[in-house]
């Protein structure tokens, strides 16, 4: 069977530029600006007991977890203070 990756597709090809972005509970404009709620915040240091700290680098990363929601807006591009996200339509099946 043939597959057209077009069709598989669910979305726009998301990143997060981690270099720039990367203690992002100190920033969380793009969570809270998106209307479509595409961006989650995953935890990635854990210590048990201990809260971890919102301004240690890396601590934390911005996820586009449903970027299959995403309408185009472009308005987290326009907020994000670093420069850090980048959206690519190429391929997005919009029939
Ligand atoms: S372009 Fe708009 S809908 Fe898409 S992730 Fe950014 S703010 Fe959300
Ligand atoms: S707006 Fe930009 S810098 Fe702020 S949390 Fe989102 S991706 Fe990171």
């Amino acid at each position: 069977m043939t597959v057209n990756p077009e069709i598989l597709q669910p979305g726009p090809k998301m990143e997060v530029d981690y270099k720039k972005c990367n203690t992002p509970m100190t920033c969380k404009k793009c969570l809270e600006l998106c209307p479509q709620a595409v961006f989650a915040v995953d935890t990635i240091k854990y210590i048990k007991f201990t809260e971890t700290d919102i301004n240690e680098p890396d601590a934390y990363k911005i996820i586009p977890r449903h970027s299959d929601k995403c309408s185009g807006c472009m308005d987290c591009i326009k907020v994000c203070p670093q420069d850090a996200i980048n959206i690519d339509f190429k391929g997005v099946n919009t029939a």
